[in-house]
C-alpha cells in the first residue's frame, strides 16, 4: 500500500512490514491435489473431444440439441434423450479482443475470446473458445470458422483439443463479396 489513507481508520501496511517481520504471518505451502468428476455429460462431451468430434444431448420435446450437453433441459424440465453429434463448424455469436492475458500481463497481439454458435445446435447455442488465423480487425459477429484441432496424439480429452476456430475461407470470400457489393 502507498501512503495512508488519511480518513480511513486502521494502520496502513506495506509489504517492507510482513517481510521483516512486523507484523504476525504464517507461510505453508498448500497440497491442492484434488480429484474433479466430470459427470456423465461433461465426461461424454470431453471424450468425444479427443476423438476429434463434437457431441450434444437432445431434448425430443423442445427440439433443441444443447452444448455443451447437459442431462436436462432447463426449458422442458425434464431428462434430455439422446446423444447426437453435431459439427466442428459454425459463426462467431460474440467476441472480445483481449489486451490482458489471464496473469493481468498486456498483451500486444490480442487474445480473441469468442462465442461460437456450433452448427447443429439449437440457434443462440453456442461453446466459449477462442479465434485464431484471423487478423483482430476482421473478426466480425457472424463469421463463419471452422475448429482447428490439435493432431490426435496431442488430445486430452479437454476444450484445449481444439487449438482455437479459424475463419472458413469461403466465409472470406463471401465477406469480401459483401464488402465490394456495399461499396
Ligand atoms: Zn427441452
Amino acid at each position: 500500500m502507498s501512503g495512508q489513507p488519511k480518513d480511513l481508520r486502521g494502520t496502513g501496511l506495506e509489504s517492507a512490514d510482513f517481510k521483516k517481520g512486523r507484523v504476525f504471518t504464517e507461510y505453508y505451502v498448500p497440497k491442492l491435489q484434488y480429484a474433479w468428476d466430470t459427470g456423465e455429460a461433461i465426461g461424454r462431451y470431453l471424450a468425444e473431444l479427443k476423438n476429434g468430434r463434437l457431441i450434444a444431448r437432445r431434448c425430443n420435446r423442445c427440439k433443441r440439441n444443447l452444448i455443451p450437453p447437459r442431462m436436462f433441459c432447463e426449458r422442458c424440465f425434464r431428462t434430455t434423450d439422446d446423444w447426437v453429434f453435431v459439427q466442428d463448424t459454425g459463426k462467431v455469436n460474440t467476441f472480445s479482443l483481449c489486451y490482458v492475458s489471464w496473469d493481468v500481463q498486456r498483451l500486444k497481439v490480442p487474445e480473441i475470446p469468442a462465442v461460437i454458435e456450433i452448427d447443429g445446435a439449437f440457434p443462440g447455442a453456442g461453446i466459449m473458445h477462442k479465434l485464431g488465423n484471423v487478423k483482430p480487425k476482421d473478426v466480425r459477429v457472424g463469421m463463419r470458422v471452422r475448429a482447428v484441432w490439435k493432431p490426435a496424439a496431442e488430445r486430452t480429452g479437454s476444450i484445449t483439443d481444439i487449438k482455437y476456430f479459424e475463419p472458413m475461407k469461403d466465409s472470406k470470400r463471401k465477406q469480401a463479396a459483401g464488402k465490394a457489393k456495399r461499396k
